[in-house]
């Protein structure tokens, strides 16, 4: 059976009893009504596949019933088209199901009938329209997304100018969202067939090339699999563990970044172990770092420091017979909530309507907040900014998160605090050791902000900060009133990459605007009419739009040779040391060439890259402050 056609055939009676089966407690009679009343409003229309619209709309609920929602998101999800597709009225809908369910619909339909200029203009308005009545009631999103997702499994049917647009949509909006609500499963269906349509090519190549091996590739996961089990058995650890796919579209992803060709992308093999509870969790980790070697710099621990989305797993990366093998380990409850979001919180509504639900909308409330006025383009235009960029959490000294955007700093932190904190930050302490102020705070940095009265914003800060909120408070401190003056600071401290690209003059080059390549990103030149080169990323969307003869393939030049610097830390282990000192270096941006314990249980030894030796004095003292390192010493190697 074809994922698209799921219940395609189902009687009534079969669907009643799987909506009974997710959801003992569903009201039937009305999920019943639901259903009459749906098939019947919509008799006459038929979708782009021949299928009947009724199908899309019990498909749509069956995504829900799956993720065991209620019975009026149900009931919705089978009604959400009537108010946009049918003559069905409002009163009728708020006379036989009553508010609740006629305001989940009214949160799906498009408001304007008129429709605006331009199809582009119509989706805008629907998306915005759409996540102001999520703030109200988040199973809005709920059903738009399952909405969204029945479309992209049924795209074939429509013709290719919309496949890729609808696709590219959903890429940019919906995926993000999905993300945003810890929901990875649907996630990754919606990404894997965006993949299909806007890479056609690739993703069958993907499909193709992971068919042609599976047969050998699955019988080395059972082995992986048996193995890790032995492991576990002897360590008397009670645990069931899987073998798990990655998505088409992850592996796509690790191909661009990393400009490789699929037979250089190493970590297919994934498993996952489910354990009983969150201590089983590290004893099963500590067991398999005993028995095969990890491959350092790839250790995540998101149960000590969930994701924002709330997501939480270990993760980590071992070489077992010689494979390169992605290990996550989680509880059954945080597996739950890692494969169905924000759905599975949903459930305990009644319950357990917590802080937590709370903050897992928290971002959306921050987007809306300052985006209204906008104009419909503009707002989908910085929403696809925002919904990329990562949030984290950082604690007060008494506990309290403050939500703040990737990389902020303290003084970011000092101005989300109070205005008055932000304008005397003088120093700040993070996880109780003094920083510079333009440190990186992580999700669960615990930051102290120590004031003194005569302390004041200075123009650098307004370089060092990433906050909105942050750089007015100090302009307005500094009295700095014209934009230009700070676009100039910026532009200042931008790095200039034109004498960093190979075989060019450096001022015949130029940094295209439209994307901004960063050192080692793929790029292509484009001979511009006055002769010089404009620098774009590979994945440039404008240069679809340019002719071909004048593109021209360009490298970076090498990096210079880099410092190897080697380190010896004499610690007393504990679960977590091993996470805590590698976070450091990530932080700083360090590249971890190779740590390893000699067989000693109280020395580790650490080889990295170093840029400018001047971090190094910045380095030692911080991995010196995590708890249980006794002692550090430098060796040159
Ligand atoms: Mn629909």
């Amino acid at each position: 059976m074809s994922k698209e056609s799921l219940v395609e055939g189902m009687s009534k009676k079969s669907f009643l009893g799987f909506v009974k089966s997710f959801n003992p407690h569903a009201d039937l009679k009305k999920v019943e009504e639901a259903y009459d009343f749906a098939k019947e409003a919509h008799k006459d229309q038929k979708r782009m596949s021949g299928k009947d619209h009724f199908d899309h709309l019990l498909n749509t609920s069956y995504i829900l019933i799956k993720l065991r929602l209620d019975t009026e998101t149900i009931c919705a999800a089978l009604l959400h088209d009537t108010l946009e597709d049918t003559e069905t009225k409002k009163e009728t809908i708020k006379k036989k199901f009553g508010d609740e369910i006629l305001s989940l619909i009214e949160g799906v339909t498009k408001i304007r009938k008129i429709r605006l200029e331009t199809v582009e203009e119509d989706r805008a308005e629907n998306i915005r329209e759409v996540l102001l009545a999520t703030i109200k009631d988040i199973r809005v999103i709920l059903i738009k997304l399952a909405d969204r997702l029945h479309n992209m499994r049924t795209l074939k049917y429509l013709d290719e100018k919309d496949r890729k647009s609808i696709s590219q949509e959903t890429l940019e909006i919906y995926v993000p969202i999905a993300y945003k609500l810890g929901m990875y499963k649907l996630k990754s269906e919606l990404e894997d067939l965006s993949l299909r349509y806007l890479e056609p090519e690739i993703y069958q190549e993907l499909k193709s090339r992971i068919a042609k091996k599976k047969e050998q590739r699955d019988k080395e996961i059972r082995s992986i699999i048996e193995k890790a089990k032995a492991v576990m058995v002897e360590k008397k650890l009670d645990c069931r563990i899987y073998g798990r796919a990655k998505n088409f579209y992850s592996i796509y992803k690790k191909m661009k970044k990393k400009s490789i060709p699929f037979e250089e992308v190493r970590d297919l093999y994934a498993i996952r172990i489910i354990a009983k509870t969150q201590d089983d969790c590290y004893r099963a980790l500590g067991a398999i770092h005993a028995a095969w070697t990890p491959i350092s710099t790839k250790f995540d621990d998101y149960i000590s420091t969930p994701k924002p989305n709330l997501y939480q797993s270990l993760h980590t990366e071992v070489l077992i017979d010689k494979k390169p093998v992605e290990v996550q380990i989680r509880t059954w409850d945080m597996h739950h909530v890692a494969e169905e979001g924000i759905a599975a919180h949903w459930r305990y509504k009644d319950t357990e309507r917590d802080k937590k639900f709370d903050r897992r909308i928290s971002w959306l409330k921050q987007i809306l907040e300052w985006k209204t006025s906008k104009s419909a383009r503009e707002f989908v235009e910085d929403l696809k900014i925002d919904l990329f960029k990562d949030e984290i959490y950082v604690l007060t000294p008494k506990g309290d998160p403050i939500p703040l955007p990737e990389k902020a700093t303290p003084i970011d932190f000092a101005y989300a605090v109070h205005t008055d904190i932000g304008n005397h930050c003088a120093r700040a302490k993070v996880n109780n050791a003094i920083v510079p102020l333009d440190h990186e705070l992580k999700s669960g940095d615990v930051c102290e902000v120590i004031t003194l009265k005569n302390a004041a914003p200075s123009r650098n800060w307004l370089k060092i900060t990433k906050t909105n909120i942050a750089k007015s408070k100090i302009r307005q401190k500094l009295g700095i009133v014209a934009d230009s003056d700070v676009k100039k600071e910026e532009e200042e401290v931008k790095e200039d990459l034109t004498a960093k690209i190979e075989g060019v003059k450096a001022s015949n080059v130029k940094m295209s605007k439209c994307c901004t390549p960063k050192y080692g990103e793929s790029i292509i030149g484009y001979r511009m009419k006055d002769g010089k080169v404009a620098i774009h990323l590979s994945a440039c969307p404008n240069l679809k739009d340019l002719e071909d003869t004048r593109k021209v393939k360009l490298l970076w030049k090498q990096k210079e040779k880099q410092d190897l610097v080697k380190i010896q830390v004499e610690i007393e282990d504990r679960i977590g040391l091993f996470a805590d000192i590698l976070n450091i270096f990530s932080a700083m941006r360090i590249n971890v060439n190779s740590i390893n314990t000699k067989n000693t249980k109280n020395k580790l030894y650490i080889v990295f890259e170093i840029e400018d030796r001047e971090s190094l004095p910045k380095l030692i003292p911080q991995i010196k402050a995590v708890k249980n390192v006794i002692e550090v010493k430098t060796e040159q190697d």
